[in-house]
């Protein structure tokens, strides 16, 4: 199979039929051979009985409908799994992504070798304020912090190995940087494709203003887990090992120089009364703190059970026959 198309949705009733035409028309006109793969994330509207009639309709559509509403990030995930397409492509379900994407898209990934390929909604229809002015800011961020040259991290619409879907484990919000999660798991060549977008047609925004604090503090999770995931020690250690050490020798310095003044009968203060002192022994407890989740976060990781799962791309030997002959030789 060519493509499979991945749409999360979550109370989508009136879009639904529209994408779903629209898209048989696109994949018809291409020939492609293709699936949809509807993942109702626990809607209250008709979404599931649409769905139910547009399985009837096409052999293409699939439906898979969770118990209740878990987020895009899962629905997501659960489309990944089933999909069996060569490249998997994922869309809102809103009508803002336009299917006439995704030629160009496959083309990029099947021809260029593109591992994934991102949308970037260049000229987005959505509010200014709530939504495009933050989303460049947020953008900006994780270009910085990712080392990922991406514009729009967060669009829908974008497009993947099949191999890079079934390396990656999308949860909790981490859909706004899948990207970052298929870098981290060594697909490397990411690009980018600017891509139509619509205002939305029908029923509103799922997300609201709680997007400002979740984004940052995936972000933050996201790469604090993709360096130091399987060694948080070498993060807490380093943090905690500068911090002790800058506390232990002021106070040192604060216990020698009381001495010294002593010695030498200098007028000098009680060491309890030296502001400094206190800030060395805050530097000392929070330093010793930091080594001791160290060694928790060496604990909880050590029992991962995916500890010890790497990707293999390749593997090469001589078979056991030619091993033999070769003995031989
Ligand atoms: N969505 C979902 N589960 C949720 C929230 C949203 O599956 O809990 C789907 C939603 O139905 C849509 C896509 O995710 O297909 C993007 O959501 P939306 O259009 O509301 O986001 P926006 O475009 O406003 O950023
Ligand atoms: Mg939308």
């Amino acid at each position: 199979m060519d493509i499979s198309i991945v749409i999360p949705l979550f109370n989508e009733e009136e879009s639904l039929p529209e994408l779903e035409a629209w898209l048989r028309r696109v994949m018809e006109r291409e020939g492609f051979s293709y699936e949809v793969i509807m993942v109702d994330d626990g809607s209250k509207d008709d979404s599931w009985k649409i769905i139910g009639q547009l399985v009837q309709q096409s052999p293409h559509v699939r439906g898979i409908k969770f118990q209740r509403n878990y987020g895009k990030s899962a629905a997501l995930n659960t489309g990944f799994l089933a999909a069996a397409g060569r490249v998997v492509v994922t869309m809102d379900a809103d009508l803002q992504d336009s299917p006439e994407e995704l030629p160009e898209l496959y083309r990029m990934i099947v021809e260029e070798g593109y591992d994934m390929v991102s949308g970037w909604k260049k000229n987005r229809k959505d509010p200014l304020l709530s939504k495009n002015i933050p989303s460049k800011f947020y953008n900006w961020t994780a270009r910085m912090m990712t080392g990922i040259k991406l514009h729009d991290f967060n669009c829908g619409l974008k497009a993947y190995k099949r191999e890079v879907v079934k390396s990656i484990e999308v949860y909790g919000d981490m859909h706004r940087y899948i990207p970052v999660l298929a870098k981290w798991a060594g697909f490397n060549k990411i690009g980018e494709k600017v891509v139509v977008h619509q205002e939305r047609k029908y029923g509103t925004s799922k997300f609201g203003i709680e997007r400002f604090i979740r984004g940052p503090l995936d972000l933050m999770s996201v790469i604090f887990i993709s360096r130091f995931g399987k060694r948080p020690m070498h993060f807490f250690g380093t943090l905690g090992l500068f911090i002790f050490i800058l506390g232990f020798f002021a106070a040192g310095y604060i216990g020698i120089n009381k001495l010294y003044r002593l010695n030498n009968h200098l007028p000098t203060i009680l060491v309890t009364d030296n502001p400094y002192f206190f800030i060395s022994l805050a530097c000392m407890i929070i330093g010793t703190l930091l080594f001791v989740t160290g060694f928790l976060a060496e604990l909880v990781s050590r029992y991962a059970p995916d500890r010890n799962q790497y990707l293999i791309e390749e593997q090469i030997e001589r078979s056991m026959e030619r091993r033999k002959e070769g003995k031989k030789e």
